[in-house]
């Protein structure tokens, strides 16, 4: 079994990783597996205001972290949904929720529905999230025990703060943080990584190396030099300017419990509350809108409030490795791949890719096995995300920009996806129709979005 793990990297692919491997390997499973964590003062976090998914919820329970604790010290809001805006046509809005209520196993609601006047959102008929969104109600009370609702929910917050809060608990329990720059990897002839090299001379040794150095991929991507495979056919985007807009500067009288993704000319803008304040931001193409009018629109969305309120660019390449375990090398979070976070995937990306390391936490002599299932599993939660993702720009009908009449284009769907529609055109969505290996997005997720897009 691998005995020492150094992860490089504390942003929240590192300090996630730091808790939970801590926790499940030495704290449950009782193993003695030293582990370090490596990071820079210098070198900035991404932290723009993050929605995640309800799996988070089971990883923070799972890790023995308090919810009160943690919503308070990551400016933690409640999420039930996605609400997304004028992505069929102008002035067209509708819900992903979290929740599906079905009847049993026969489940015929979404024919049903499919057959009726349709007067009623599908999302309105099979969760009470969709009609809670519209209220802006929370889907628990503040005095029910942690984690403790009949609805799924997920969480807005602070991608930053989170990292700092787990930091603390895992130091707590036993991590050690070493903070100081990366200079150097040292890989061998067998591409495993020995040590690294930091900037003040300290050689940093482990079994095992977790690269979450972010984009830089500083031990995959640049020291052991592992392809990129590029998604940039299918999803257009390749940039994001950011903002955030603190509640004294301006509060609109009300904290959304859902995420508003709004279709703009060129990409979507992403509105976010944390506790504090509000993470805008403006995903879009380079290809069809340059940095100077995507500000514009950015800022006219918001209104006059925002006048004045710094605007940050993020540029990205949406993919992923073409291995994410190589040598002794693993990289979690972005220095694995990015999708641009229209599904709010990147933390659960995260939540995935510690959860199946510590079930394949190599033993003596398994490393190869471990490695070769760990890179199926994960390329198969990108690639479903891929295809999720896809869904909402092939489904428009807008026709108002060259963006949203290429994205709509064949060239610009995936295969899988191609088929997935097809068969949408003569049947209701149903669970046959979706790969026994999707994990994020299972049938309901499907069916609110082809059905909210009136497919
Ligand atoms: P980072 O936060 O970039 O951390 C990298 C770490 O590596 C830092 O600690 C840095 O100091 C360290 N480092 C780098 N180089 C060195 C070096 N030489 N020496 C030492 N240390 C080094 N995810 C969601 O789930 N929901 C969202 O809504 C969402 N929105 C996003 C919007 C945008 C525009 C982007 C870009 C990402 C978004 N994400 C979202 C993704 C999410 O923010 C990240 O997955 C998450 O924060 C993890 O980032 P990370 O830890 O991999 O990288």
């Amino acid at each position: 079994m691998a005995k020492s793990l150094l992860i490089v990297g504390g942003g929240s692919a590192g300090w996630i990783t730091a808790t939970y491997l801590d926790y499940v390997l030495n704290h449950l499973k009782k193993h003695d597996v030293h582990i370090s964590l490596v990071e820079s003062a210098t070198i900035g976090r991404i932290g723009v205001g993050e929605a995640t998914v309800p799996s988070l919820r089971h990883t923070l329970a799972g890790m023995g972290i308090s919810e009160r604790d943690f919503m308070r010290s990551s400016d933690a809001t409640f999420k039930c949904a996605i609400r997304f805006e004028n992505w069929l046509h102008q002035g067209h809005a509708y819900y992903h929720p979290f929740d599906r209520q079905r009847e049993g196993i026969i489940e015929l609601t979404g024919r049903d529905w499919c057959i009726s006047d349709r007067s009623l959102p599908f999302a309105h008929t099979v969760t009470p999230l969709a009609g809670m969104c519209d209220e802006r109600r929370s889907p628990r009370s503040y005095n029910t025990r942690d984690y403790g609702s009949p609805l799924a929910y997920a969480y807005h917050m602070d991608a930053r703060k989170f990292a700092d809060y787990l930091a603390d608990v895992a130091v707590g329990r036993g991590v050690d943080r070493i903070i100081a720059d990366v200079a150097a990897t040292q890989v061998d002839e067998n591409g495993n990584i020995t040590s690294i090299r930091t900037h003040d001379g300290r050689d940093l040794a482990a079994d095992l190396f977790i690269d979450c150095t972010g984009f830089a991929s500083l031990l995959l991507g640049q020291a052991i030099h592992v392809g990129f495979e590029d998604f940039s056919q299918y999803l257009l985007c390749d940039s994001a300017l950011t903002m955030q807009v603190p509640y004294d500067v301006y509060y609109p009288g009300y904290i959304n419990p859902f995420t508003r993704a709004t279709a703009l000319s060129s990409g979507w803008a992403w509105d976010i509350p944390q506790a504090s304040r509000r993470g805008l931001g403006y995903v879009y193409s380079s290809a069809y809108l340059s940095d100077a009018e995507a500000e514009h629109e950015f800022r006219q969305l918001e209104g006059r409030h925002c006048d004045g309120l710094p605007v940050k660019k993020i540029s990205f390449k949406p993919g992923m490795r073409q291995r994410f375990w190589a040598g002794n090398c693993v990289a979690i979070g972005l220095s694995g791949g990015f999708v641009e976070p229209l599904e709010s995937t990147g933390i659960y990306l995260i939540e995935t890719g510690v959860r199946i390391l510590a079930d394949l936490f190599p033993q003596e002599g398994s490393m190869q096995l471990m490695r070769k299932r760990y890179n199926e599993l994960i390329k198969r939660r990108y690639l479903e995300i891929l295809e999720f993702v896809n869904l909402h720009y092939a489904l428009s009908r807008r026709s108002d920009t060259d963006f949203w009449i290429d994205v709509q284009k064949p060239q610009h769907i995936t295969e899988s996806l191609r088929q997935k529609l097809e068969l949408w055109r003569v049947k209701p969505v149903t669970p046959s129709d979706i790969d026994d290996h999707q994990h994020c997005f299972a049938f309901p997720n499907w069916e609110f979005v082809v059905y909210g897009m009136d497919h």
